[in-house]
């Protein structure tokens, strides 16, 4: 069995691994990269103009013979997606048509609606739903995945068995979110001394801090609902599911009703058909549903009003907001500082940051925060990593016993050595033997 990781040996984002055997080859995640080459911001606009063929010139799509619509040589035998994060899928538009693309059920249905809001538009033709703890048999290969414990919903590890040798694909995993009892499962099923270990190490180097738990972050969220008298608004991803559980039970608690957004109520309503989630279809009443204006005209443009009606059972107007305001917490995002003007008397409120804070660089969230200045509203950050700290990794690493680990979506490798034995250190688009 050979291994390539085509990208994701020296950065976080961009994932993409190959595996080899027998002349059949697999691909594990087609990531649209994080960062470019000069460290900066990876500006995924500036991809959509280009080709498929100048982008593999570019080294944005990893040259992989047999991959593309393009190349009609041997194909590559499947793609499996890990989960929902554009870092890890946000390139498989690009993958030939006729290659089947093994993901989670939820994992589509969240990529797919993603595809209508935020306007990706990343997808393939070929689809295939794989189980929890069911193996897919692709040639030699036989492949696991394993749900883990992510801020994704729905996402997997996956052990690769070919050859008498065993590989396992971490994906991105934590043990401090919601589902702690998935990291066991996984270390029931792979078992001990897998030959290589593909590890993530999104927090190596960064701080050897223990992550807080996602019940802490509920707590502290309540603290802070708690201790105001008036509306509290929260900034969070709509698809960090751990997250909107965390701030509806914290906004319940204190006896108050989360106002979210019509997307926010969709993603909720669409995986709750997966795990028990707050919802706006069976009860949850303390669940209202905001229209903010920008984003109602974008989606009825594109002709899905069918995704403005079927939550507006649950719909709030900006009047009873404003007169009302300490009944609520809601969500925001940094477009809808335009909306602040008409939700009453909202100077020293509280903001609630609860999302990486490398996003607050972002060019989308200067006026918001300029707003939220000029306003005298208080931000305060609150918020835990969707990503495993490296006491996590240590515990991991010794109970499965690997006897090669070989870093991923880690932008510090060279830390690995220093916190595990038997580092193999490979460099992006070199094939090994293992
Ligand atoms: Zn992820």
């Amino acid at each position: 069995m050979n291994l390539t990781i085509h990208r994701g040996t020296h950065e976080i984002g961009g994932s993409c691994v190959e595996i080899d055997s027998g002349g059949y080859r697999v691909i594990l995640d087609m990531g649209m990269p994080l960062v470019n080459s000069y460290g900066s911001r990876f500006d995924s606009k500036a991809c959509g103009k280009m080709s498929g063929i100048e982008l593999v010139k570019a080294g944005v799509l990893p040259d992989i013979r047999g991959l593309y619509s393009w190349d009609k040589g041997k194909r590559i035998d499947a793609l499996f997606i890990s989960h929902a994060h554009m870092d890890h899928y946000g390139l498989m538009s690009y993958v030939r048509g006729d290659i089947h693309c093994y993901l989670g059920e939820a994992t589509e249905k969240l990529i797919s609606i993603s595809n209508i809001f935020t306007g990706n538009e990343v997808s393939t033709s070929s689809t295939v739903y794989f189980k929890n703890g069911d193996h897919v048999n692709i040639g030699p290969f036989k492949i696991t995945p394993f749900l883990m414990d992510h801020s994704a919903f729905d996402a997997y590890a996956f052990m690769v068995e070919a050859e008498g040798k065993k590989l396992v694909y971490s994906g991105d995993f934590r043990e401090h979110g919601r589902k702690p009892g998935t990291l066991n499962r996984f270390l029931s099923g792979v078992g001990v001394g897998a030959d290589i270990l593909l590890m993530e190490g999104t927090n190596i180097g960064n701080s050897k801090r223990a992550q807080k738990s996602e019940v802490s972050v509920q707590k502290e969220l309540e603290s802070a609902i708690g201790g105001t008298g008036k509306i509290v608004f929260v900034v969070q991803s709509s698809q960090n599911i751990d997250r909107l559980v965390s701030v509806f039970k914290a906004a319940k608690n204190q006896g108050r009703n989360l106002v979210i957004d019509f997307y926010t109520a969709n993603v909720l309503n669409i995986l709750s058909r997966y795990a028990n989630l707050p919802n706006t279809l069976n009860g949850f009443e303390e669940i209202r549903v905001f229209y903010p204006r920008g984003l109602s005209t974008m989606i009825a443009d594109k002709g899905r009003k069918d995704l403005l009606y079927s939550v507006k059972n649950r719909r709030i107007k900006r009047e009873e907001i404003a007169q009302n305001p300490s009944k609520y917490v809601m969500l925001v995002r940094p477009s809808m500082w335009r909306e602040f003007p008409r939700l009453g008397d909202i100077e020293g409120t509280t903001v609630i940051y609860s999302m990486w804070s490398g996003y607050l660089n972002d060019l989308s969230m200067r006026s918001f925060l300029h707003e939220i200045k000029k306003r005298k509203m208080n931000m305060i950050s609150i918020h835990t990593s969707g990503h495993a700290d490296i006491e996590t990794l240590k515990a991991l690493v010794n109970k499965m016993r690997p006897k090669n680990i070989i870093p991923i979506h880690t932008f510090k490798p060279e830390c690995f050595p220093s916190l595990f034995s038997n580092v193999v250190s490979v460099l992006d688009g070199v094939e090994i033997l293992i």
